[in-house]
């Protein structure tokens, strides 16, 4: 299909753009951004007046729970979630069951990807042999089936060793260890953040130390590797303290940040809310003040959903019992709006170079810019539509999140992926 993006505010920093342009896309391919366009004959139009048109967005953190857990996601569910979402591109943990430790898994899921025609899906694969972290896969093959990163998300690498062989081994076939910091012995049994809330609602602690003892060990790791670092959904001001630390070092590492661990305290989990239930916990208020403050700077490089759907029998369990995680994706994108861009805290640069540039370069994946040549993946914002959040809405199966009911701006109008239009005003469009 060919198109004519008309009159839409591109934003693009890979061209260091932002003003009113059309962008033409041809044969899959963007062949064109520029002022007053001509569209040939055989030329859709997409009326962008108002809008911003952006590179595609790219979520560098999702669970898709396919293989082994498809009643909370499915590739499928997951991708169309995606998709509506305003993502182009999205990159997948690998704790499924069984996990993505092992070549001809990382070909069934992209394969599977593939024929969908959603967003593209890029696979991390698990650092340690079924994600157990004693024994590092078989990363030079997981990476040649085209992994692009390695990760045992959702847990940590306990051991030193271990991990400083994984780096090695990063450095080797130049993909980044993905890393969950967590040290497990601090927040075994742990349910939100370890402080004066844990206590009054009498619900064990997690202290912000566990996390910041393992983000210190993978940046000395990295320093003594090479290897490139990048760490997960940080969520405590001692964990930037130390990022800050480390880039003056000149370790070679990168950062995420969740839109919840951004905008959401640990008070959020009052009333024993589930919905708040989320690993690393929400923290207090200094932290997410921290966690701007490093956003605001370009500290932190990505935002990510860590979309983690669960069914709702297991988000409706009592508090103890119900699982970590809550469904992101389809909340990033006006979540960012309406609190980081319309807010002043960052430039709508700034915003796209956090949800595709960067996740692209961190990753090596193609997207992440506008120029002639690139696929034509695009995601289109309409800054000025506003509505509450409506999990019932979600293509996701995950039905959870504490942003229920809640009014944003800014959501996605169209998600396009090398050229086809995949969602347009929230729908998602069969091909
Ligand atoms: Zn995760």
């Amino acid at each position: 299909m060919n198109w004519l993006i008309k009159g839409g505010r591109v934003v693009d920093p890979a061209q260091g753009l932002d003003d009113v342009r059309d962008v033409l896309v041809r044969d899959g391919r963007i062949i064109k951004v520029g002022p007053n366009l001509k569209a040939a004959p055989d030329c859709k139009e997409l009326e962008a007046t108002g809008k911003v048109v952006a590179p595609g967005f790219i979520d560098m953190h999702v669970h898709l729970r396919e293989p082994g857990q498809e009643d909370k996601e499915t590739i499928e569910s997951g991708l169309r979630a995606a998709a509506r979402g305003g993502f182009t591109a999205v990159c997948c943990m690998p704790n499924t069951d069984p996990p993505l430790d092992n070549p001809a898994l990382i070909a069934y899921v992209l394969q599977k990807s593939r024929e969908l025609n959603l967003s593209r899906l890029y696979p991390i694969a698990n650092i340690t042999k079924g994600g157990r972290g004693e024994e590092i896969s078989e990363m030079v093959e997981l990476a040649e089936a085209g992994a692009v990163a390695f990760s045992d998300d959702g847990r940590p690498v306990p051991n030193s060793r271990v991990m400083r062989q994984a780096m090695e081994y990063a450095r080797l076939v130049n993909r980044p260890i993905v890393s969950h910091c967590e040290d497990l012995e601090l927040t075994r049994g742990g349910q939100m953040n370890e402080g004066p809330y844990s206590y009054r609602w009498g619900l064990r602690g997690m202290p912000a130390a566990a996390e910041e003892i393992m983000v210190a060990r993978d940046l000395r790791l990295a320093a003594l590797t090479g290897g490139r670092l990048h760490l997960a959904h940080l969520s405590s001001r001692g964990s930037v303290e130390l990022l800050r630390l480390a880039r003056r070092e000149g370790i070679p590492v990168t950062a995420e940040v969740t839109p919840h661990h951004l905008l959401l305290t640990e008070e959020t989990v009052k009333g024993y809310d589930t919905s708040a239930k989320v690993n690393p916990p929400l923290r207090g208020a200094e932290d997410t003040r921290a966690l701007k403050q490093a956003l605001a700077e370009g500290l932190l490089d990505a935002i990510a959903s860590d979309h983690a759907p669960h069914t709702r029998e297991e988000k409706e369990a009592e508090f103890e019992a119900a699982p970590f995680g809550i469904s992101g994706l389809e909340t990033v994108v006006p979540l960012v709006v309406t609190f980081l861009i319309l807010p002043g805290i960052i430039s709508w640069t700034r915003a796209v170079s956090l949800l595709s540039r960067q996740p692209a370069a961190i990753l090596g994946l193609p997207g992440g810019s506008l120029t002639s040549g690139q696929a034509a993946d695009i995601t289109v914002i309409d800054p000025d539509l506003e509505m509450p959040v409506d999990p019932q809405q979600f293509q996701s199966r995950g039905k959870s999140t504490p942003f229920r009911g809640w009014r944003l701006r800014g959501w996605p109008l169209a998600t396009m992926v090398g050229g086809n239009l995949v969602m347009y005003r929230g729908r998602i469009l069969e091909p």
